[in-house]
């Protein structure tokens, strides 16, 4: 790396934990998706200043998108001299619910200088305002040193990755910001450490499950017929069958943690009965067999894995439930599918970046993938473009946690490979 962009982001700390402060001290929380269009000014103003080119983008009739809760998008660009690549960074500018537990002001961006290090604590500190403020530093910083690059430079920040990225990263995809005629490569600075390279992520599946039965007094639940009971013997089919099946399939994807290197189901949710009451009633409740149980399940699936065999697994089971008890009936409604995205290890992305830690850091790059997913499955799945990673700096398990932080150092050590990574793939050899 040339030694004028190594000095021109080490120059820009001071910079960077300002802006890093100022996107934080924006609480853009989600839900409902506030502030958006404040942050996306906020940027643009910042952008423009860099000779960016800054587009504000309303995904207008997106899921969430209304009135009172735009759904605003920003999309800054950034020509070079000459024809040649684009890269991108994408950023989620949203954050989630602070939760309890702080002992920091969640929206104050405060600086603690420590003895193992400076560290900015704020919600969306490492996931991913931190990323975020690192992608534009490294742009800026690569900008001034090598103001004759070829190509383009784009920078987005995009609204509800946390609800699943439909009035942000989706709508930008459908409206062809992610074509692969416009962009050839795509990094996502979510926190998954500085030496890290997240290549995609598991599939998801989530439905529900519902039992029928039938209504009755309490005092006489041969009358009637338990919903709730129907849901038992599910449950239990499940810890018979279904987890033990699960634990069986493993996968050659290097998801991180360990745990999730294999097939998983989480049950979200469970209703039965009467609604739970107010917190202001004071009475108690009435005797009823339930007529109605539900359950959410949300089933994470692996590359090697089919969704239509996933699901078929899940109808099965509850097919031979139905085969041993009288009176079972079940209706199951799918809420929402991804499908599994891994970007090849041999991309252009995942070999430059992979370069540039080694070249940064002085270390191997660890090539990971992470158990949920994130907006790359967008750009791969609407936008048709493979050439994506998610590179950022950050302690992933810090992330929607109390008190979260993202470490000063981390962030010049990650804008450092990111500016490399441009230098690498802008600059005409
Ligand atoms: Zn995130």
């Amino acid at each position: 790396m040339s030694q004028i962009l190594r000095d021109e982001i080490d120059a820009r700390r001071d910079d960077l934990i300002a802006l890093t402060q100022g996107l934080i001290r924006i609480p853009t929380l989600n839900p409902p998706g506030r502030n958006y269009r404040e942050i996306c000014d906020f940027l643009a103003e910042r952008l423009r200043a860099s000779g960016f080119a800054v587009e504000l983008v309303r995904a207008t009739g997106a899921l969430a998108d209304s009135d009172r809760h735009p759904r605003w998008n920003i999309v800054a660009r950034r020509e070079g001299t000459r024809p040649g690549d684009c890269v991108h960074f994408n950023s989620h500018h949203d954050v989630v619910e602070v939760g309890h537990g702080w002992t920091r002001d969640p929206f104050g961006g405060e600086l603690e200088r420590g003895p193992t290090g400076d560290r900015i604590y704020g919600r969306g500190a490492c996931d991913m305002k931190g990323g975020l403020a690192t992608s534009i530093i490294a742009a800026e910083a690569f900008i001034a040193a090598h103001p004759d690059f070829a190509g383009a430079i784009e920078i987005s920040a995009t609204a509800d990755e946390e609800s699943g990225g439909f009035g942000g990263v989706a709508y930008l995809a459908e409206q062809g910001y992610f074509d692969p005629a416009r962009v050839q490569h795509v990094i996502i600075p979510e926190p998954l450490h500085k030496d890290r390279i997240c290549l995609g992520h598991r599939g998801v599946w989530w439905a529900e499950i519902e039992t029928h039965g039938r209504i009755a007094h309490g005092s006489m639940p041969f009358l009637g017929d338990s919903a709730v009971r129907h849901m038992g013997a599910v449950l239990a089919e499940m810890e018979a069958t279904l987890f033990p099946l699960l634990a069986t399939k493993r996968t050659e994807m290097p998801v991180i943690p360990e745990g999730a290197r294999q097939s998983t189901l989480n049950i979200n949710s469970i209703h039965g009965g009467e609604p739970e009451q107010d917190a202001d009633y004071t009475g108690m409740p009435a005797p009823c067999v339930p007529d109605r149980c539900r359950i959410v399940i949300d089933r994470r699936f692996l590359i090697e894995e089919n969704i239509d065999e996933v699901k078929a697994e899940v109808t099965a089971m509850l097919e031979r439930v139905k085969a041993e008890r009288p009176n079972f009936h079940y209706e199951i409604r799918d809420l929402f599918e991804v499908q599994p995205s891994m970007t090849d290890r041999d991309a252009p992305v995942v070999r430059t970046v992979a370069d540039a830690i080694r070249k940064v850091l002085d270390t191997e790059a660890g090539f990971v993938v992470s158990p949920g997913t994130y907006d790359q499955k967008h750009i791969d799945r609407i936008g048709r473009l493979k050439n994506c990673i998610a590179y950022g700096p950050g302690v992933l398990d810090l992330a929607h946690q109390p008190d979260e932080w993202i470490g000063v150092q981390d962030m010049i050590d990650s804008a450092k490979v990111m500016g490399l990574t441009l230098a690498e793939l802008l600059l005409p050899r």
